[in-house]
């Protein structure tokens, strides 16, 4: 039973916060209230759940439960949520809100954190600015007192955006969308293996009412041939316009058709496109007369565990959200944690509210330009991007006069990383719809100088579309990839290949060796004439050791991999005794990957070669581990997992740190090493690093063409005739080489000088409640 009157107040604590989760859920919710739950703990507060949504707010008493920090433990792999959401009628009246806000004041709740879609975030608003007049009225109707209600006179709500849809504004992702745009990536791939065989058409509806991010962001993750977005009807002739492109594919050879229909897709006119109505025209025996399925995914979007982003994004917006309320004061306007590119901030919340409400009128007004500018800058970007892809040969606007067509080389180096194919195919789609021949060079530098002589243009070669269509799902690297730099390969020779081939662009794509490579050949410019070329660098590496970018292909795929990696591993010891693993990561010098993957699976300790590992850091380790072992109040049987880099130290492998964790744990828990080892560099790429292949793979080619002057003393004097792109902070910049390699680069450890990551690993460890250990000298 709730009290009947609000608890006395906080001895010692500074607030008493409410988490919720509302609305639709979404995979991350868990991962959102485990951070908000001991993030809370730990900067000494009380916390409590409220379950379902506003029902369980207006509802009270059971709904209503103050949280430990041992009740989240391994929510973080579990999808939904655990505290569950409903649709509450009763909240959209003030008398619900009224109880509602009664019940916090009796739980002695002053500050609320909601993981909800944009509805529920209305409704949180809504609900701050009637909070005054609230509390007046428990007073006007004797149901509180004024000394009741007094330490009561502000509420801090913050908003965590929950949704599958990625409808909010202001955000680029919301929690739970690459999750869903996972599921249908995963079902899309399925479907075309099928529809190949069968030289079949599918049309697949997916979700998104108002908005088309994941229709369109399936799109470009796997190379559909046609999309329906709300935002953006195709024009009055979309059915000659998709049929016409249907029919392009089909000509040059391809045996499968994917059409990808938004729930709320409608022409220009406001009249509903439905998937019956694409299947009609595919099918028609007059026109095309494809064999045609309709495949509607429905709720797998929503369903299953999260993927690496949506935990380690929630897991980081929920700690941000508790600094939030911390922080606030009277004055402060409610936030909500948004994420821009890499860079995750507090923006006011009545503005996403009113921005997001916009789309949703401006598409009923039909003025859909409008709606599209009101989407952040990536959807417009991933827009131009599938339109620029699919199309290629088709939009003759966007082709070059013949005096601007260059023949630009793309080249693979370093080790194999999800959405280097991605990458390539949009970089090839994006040449030939300019006019631009698109030439592979195999193998890397390696390739590119051995095979020059007695198989000439062996290694070299023009790329044509129909090859590189089947490639934005495709895993490892189709033209070869290898660690080979210039310099190692003889720079004259391939200095002499650059002339002989008449490349005037070069397009490399791979990892630090990649770096390395464009380094080297900045630097012999002044030697080679020939080099003397616009040149740029797309990151590509599981490592994401790239200096010049926050990430690089390949390392989301890799999270995902080693993320299911351990939460397999971490099952398998729920059913045999407690168990300790102790799982070694892949990363170079870089601690990245074991960092991000230890948020991403709740690891009790993460070792990184930036920080070394030392005897008393082991020994605090064993010691803290026994005390969880011993306190565990057998809640979860499901093990626990250190992760050690690879390189974290010469000595320390996972091997010898599990065999002294046993030696010490005296049989009063196990532990055991694994090593998932190439299994990281992952099958298929993630949506995430096939999307984002897509969009700066065509960033990259935009670059090499703003170079009309390719005169040596122009190319020589222009510092971005040699550059790096990448996502620094909420921007997507080209970095000149020349800046990064004398001023961000730690060349001996093969890393960034600054990785932005590093003070994650303080989240980690407060997180899995890890003490104060001693570190490394
Ligand atoms: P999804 O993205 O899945 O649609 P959502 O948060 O937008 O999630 P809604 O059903 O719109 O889902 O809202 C969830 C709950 O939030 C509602 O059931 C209601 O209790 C509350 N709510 C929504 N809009 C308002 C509003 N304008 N005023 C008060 N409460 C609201």
């Amino acid at each position: 039973m709730a009290p009947a009157h609000p608890p006395p107040p906080l001895e010692g604590k500074k607030r008493r916060i409410g988490m919720m989760t509302s609305g639709g859920d979404s995979p991350g919710m868990n991962a959102a209230i485990r951070a908000v739950v001991r993030m809370a703990i730990e900067a000494n507060c009380e916390v409590f759940c409220i379950y379902e949504g506003y029902e369980g707010l207006v509802q009270g008493k059971e709904f209503i439960k103050k949280f430990e920090w041992s009740m989240v433990r391994g929510w973080l792999s579990e999808g939904g949520t655990l505290i569950g959401t409903a649709r509450c009628m009763a909240f959209y009246e003030r008398p619900g809100r009224l109880t509602a806000a009664k019940n916090m004041i009796l739980n002695g709740i002053d500050a609320l954190i909601i993981c909800g879609g944009d509805g529920s975030l209305t409704g949180a608003d809504k609900f701050r600015s009637e909070w005054p007049s609230l509390t007046q009225e428990l007073v006007d109707t004797k149901q509180l007192s004024n000394e009741q209600i007094e330490p009561f006179r502000h509420l801090n709500i913050v908003g965590l955006v929950g949704s599958i849809d990625n409808d909010m504004s202001g955000t680029d992702a919301t929690i739970g969308c690459y999750s869903a745009l996972g599921r249908i990536c995963e079902m899309v791939d399925y479907i075309e293996a099928t529809a190949s065989s069968h030289s079949r058409a599918f049309v697949i509806e997916v979700m998104g009412r108002h908005c088309g991010w994941l229709a369109l962001m399936a799109g470009v993750a796997t190379g559909a041939d046609f999309v329906f977005i709300p935002e953006k009807p195709r024009g009055r002739n979309w059915k000659e316009e998709m049929c016409g492109i249907v029919a392009q594919h089909r000509k040059i050879g391809k045996r499968k058709t994917i059409v990808i229909v938004a729930e709320g897709a409608h022409d220009q006119d406001g009249g509903k496109i439905t998937p019956e109505m694409i299947k009609d025209l595919l099918a028609d025996k007059s026109g095309l007369a494809l064999d045609t399925r309709i495949t509607t995914l429905g709720h797998v979007q929503r369903g299953g565990t999260a993927c690496a982003f949506d935990r380690y994004l929630a897991t980081l917006q929920g700690v941000e959200a508790v600094n939030a309320v911390l922080d606030a004061t009277p004055e402060t306007p409610t936030p909500f944690i948004a994420i821009n590119e890499n860079k995750i901030t507090r923006k006011p919340l009545v503005q996403a509210v009113l921005d997001t409400q916009e789309v949703a009128k401006a598409i009923e007004a039909r003025d859909f330009d409008k709606a599209m500018g009101l989407r952040d800058t990536e959807f417009s970007d991933m827009y131009k991007s599938y339109m620029t892809t699919t199309s290629t040969g088709l939009n003759k606007s966007m082709l070059l006069p013949l005096t601007k067509h260059m023949r630009i080389a793309i080249i693979h180096v370093g080790a194999p990383a999800g959405g280097v194919n991605a990458a390539t195919r949009a970089a090839v789609a994006y040449c030939l719809t300019r006019g631009h021949t698109p030439l592979a060079i195999h193998n890397g530098f390696a390739g590119f100088a051995r095979h020059h002589g007695d198989k000439p243009m062996g290694a070299v070669r023009e790329f044509n579309w129909l090859e590189v269509d089947g490639w934005a799902s495709k895993g490892g690297s189709e033209i070869g990839m290898n660690r080979e730099t210039p310099q190692e390969s003889g720079m004259e020779l391939i200095a002499s290949l650059v002339k002989e081939y008449k490349i005037d662009a070069l397009f490399l794509i791979g990892g630090f060796e990649a770096f390395q490579s464009l380094s080297q050949l900045r630097q012999a410019r002044e030697q080679y004439s020939s080099l003397c070329i616009p040149m740029t660098l797309l990151p590509a590496t599981i490592s994401n050791n790239v200096p010049g970018s926050e990430y690089s292909l390949g390392s989301d795929t890799c999270l995902n991999e080693l993320m299911h990696y351990c939460d397999k591993i971490k099952q398998s010891a729920s059913a045999s005794r407690r168990r300790v693993f102790v799982i070694e990561t892949q990363g170079g010098r870089s601690g990245y990957i074991a960092t991000l993957g230890g948020l991403s699976v709740g690891a009790v300790a993460v070792y990184t070669p930036e920080e070394g590992i030392s005897i008393n850091m082991l020994a605090a380790d064993i010691e803290h581990l026994r005390k969880a072992f011993r306190e565990d109040s057998g809640q979860s049987r499901a093990g626990r997992l250190i992760l050690v880099n690879e390189k974290a130290s010469k000595v320390y492998s996972a091997k010898l740190i599990a065999d002294m964790i046993r030696e010490e744990a005296h049989e009063r828990f196990e532990s055991r090493d694994s090593i998932p080892g190439h299994v990281q560099q992952g099958g298929t790429p993630s949506p995430m690093d096939r999307t984002r292949a897509v969009r700066l793979a065509i960033k990259c080619v935009e670059h090499l063409e703003q170079f009309e002057d390719r005169t040596d003393e122009s190319i020589l004097k222009n510092p971005q005739s040699s550059s790096v792109i990448g996502i620094k902070g909420a921007s997507v910049v080209f970095s000149p080489m020349k800046d990064v390699e004398e001023n961000e680069t730690d060349w001996k450890n093969r890393r960034p000088k600054d990785e932005f990551w590093v003070d994650l690993k303080h989240i980690v460890d407060s997180l899995s409640g890890r003490p104060e250990v001693p570190r490394p000298e």
